[in-house]
């Protein structure tokens, strides 16, 4: 389903060069048609905002080295073939293809697509009652004039929750609108006791259907990383900017570089995992503390056969909030595969991360059993991920945090010295949590580098 369920004001205000990855192709020279200029960047993490800059500095003469601490580039993009079916740990979507970069970087990159339409979806209640999808649409509407008035009963020291529980106590309890909250909102943002009740409704989006990755995500990355000079299991600790030449550290060694780009998620800055020195200007500090970090599980399923409905999303109101509570069907796109996907999110999903895999499918089959009744086989295999506790991240995406002011977005933005650089979806303003929002961070400190010669 849609994340982000409505369109607000599309691309305003963002150069259309940066929403062409044309910046990207006309960069796609051979190296020997590059003038070396003498500077040295070093880019730290080759996630989609990482990979984005070096292939835009190389190809304007810059000495760029990618420092990553995997073994394989991609970062959020990572896609998991072991089952015979390419299961993306992080992005599955391009959110809005029209005029979205992305949309450019798949049919360059070779990365094939469907369009999930989400008007196909069957929806259960408990005891595998069919919610009528009139009162589901009605539901949705009264779903889209709350999110567009709530903010005004907000205050910056309450939650979503908090002001949404004052202000329509008969559906706290509603399984239904537990569901829609989770799976529009929560999926899309974070915890919603902990997400801003003014800020819950930021960024910005593209138009156009949604369309999923059915060769694997990781495609893009793979082809960006083509002729750049990346080090994988490269885990960088410290980054001394104290003189002329900043000094990176990593495994054991230092790296000197002009420029330093650094792209790690939110989640590896917030716990600190990196060291400044010296130490970051407190404004950055409050940005990378006051900004949120959502946690979102996924978890691919396989049967030998299907026995679930044909429709593109199964959705299922259970009484747990963010508890698998709804499935995309794998087989609409992979005919062959007899799968479904479901979804944790917020802290749900990082309960699941102490849980067996046993645990996990006992408590998907019981929802599943709940629908479609007590005959239907166990699953043959299942894949899953643990984004809170991956240290390359320590959650999924970035969102607006009680506390947040869009601001901070910004402030994680901002370069120190002209020296030190900061890239990756937590520091689009208008597209956080987003791969597209990741790709336009890096063009905007590629751009910044490159305007300072
Ligand atoms: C579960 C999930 C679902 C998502 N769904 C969608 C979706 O459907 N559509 C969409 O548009 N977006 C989605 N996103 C968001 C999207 O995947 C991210 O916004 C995007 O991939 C982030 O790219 P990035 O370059 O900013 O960061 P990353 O891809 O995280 O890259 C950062 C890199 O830094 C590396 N690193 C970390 N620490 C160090 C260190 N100390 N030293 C060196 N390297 C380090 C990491 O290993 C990583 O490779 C989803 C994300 C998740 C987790």
């Amino acid at each position: 389903m849609k994340r982000r369920n409505y369109i607000k004001n599309t691309l305003l205000g963002i150069p259309l060069v940066l929403l062409s990855p044309a910046v990207l192709s006309s960069s796609c020279h051979e190296d020997e048609n590059i003038m070396p200029n003498g500077k040295k960047v070093i880019i730290i993490g080759a996630g989609l905002a990482g990979l984005t800059a070096a292939k835009m500095l190389k190809a304007r003469g810059f000495d760029v080295v990618v420092l990553e601490a995997q073994n394989k580039v991609g970062g959020r993009l990572r896609t998991d073939r072991s089952l015979g079916v390419a299961f993306d740990e992080g992005a599955s979507w391009i959110h809005g293809i029209d005029k979205n970069p992305i949309t450019r970087l798949a049919n360059e990159s070779g990365m094939q697509t469907f369009h999930t339409k989400d008007e196909d979806w069957k929806a259960y209640d408990i005891k595998g009652a069919l919610i009528d999808s009139a009162k589901f649409d009605q539901v949705e509407k009264e779903y889209e004039k709350i999110l567009n008035t709530l903010m005004k009963s907000g205050k910056a020291n309450q939650s979503f929750e908090t002001v949404f529980n004052q202000l329509h106590p008969t559906k706290v309890n509603d399984r239904l609108w537990k569901f829609i909250l989770s799976a529009y909102l929560t999926f899309d943002t974070g915890d919603l006791n902990k997400l801003s009740s003014l800020y819950y409704n930021e960024g910005e989006e593209f138009g156009g259907i949604e369309k999923i990755a059915t060769n694997g995500y990781d495609t893009i990355p793979n082809y960006l990383a083509k002729n750049i000079n990346i080090q994988l299991n490269q885990r960088v600790t410290k980054i001394d900017y104290s003189t002329k030449k900043a000094k990176v550290s990593h495994n054991g060694t230092t790296s000197e570089a002009d420029f330093v780009i650094v792209t790690v998620p939110l989640g590896v800055l917030k716990a600190g995992k990196i060291e400044f020195l010296p130490t970051l200007p407190s404004t950055k500090k409050e940005a990378i503390q006051k900004v949120g970090m959502s946690c979102v599980n996924k978890f691919l399923l396989t049967w030998d056969k299907a026995f679930w409905d044909d429709v593109q999303y199964i959705a299922y109101t259970p009484e747990t909030r963010d508890k698998f509570n709804y499935f995309v069907n794998v087989k609409k796109f992979h005919p062959s595969v007899n799968a479904l996907i479901t979804f944790a999110y917020a802290d749900y999903a990082r309960k699941t991360e102490t849980m067996t895999d046993t645990q996990i499918i006992d408590e998907i089959m019981t929802h599943l059993r709940d629908i479609y009744g007590n005959n239907i086989p166990m699953p043959t295999k299942m894949l899953r991920t643990k984004w809170q506790s991956n240290e390359n991240a320590y959650g999924a995406y970035s969102y607006t945090a009680v506390g947040t002011e869009m601001e901070h977005f910004e402030e994680l933005a901002e370069a120190v010295n002209n020296q030190i650089f900061f890239a990756g979806e937590h520091t689009e303003v208008d597209y956080f949590s987003t791969a597209h929002g990741a790709y336009l961070s890096g063009v905007r400190e590629a751009e910044k580098i490159i305007d300072l010669q």
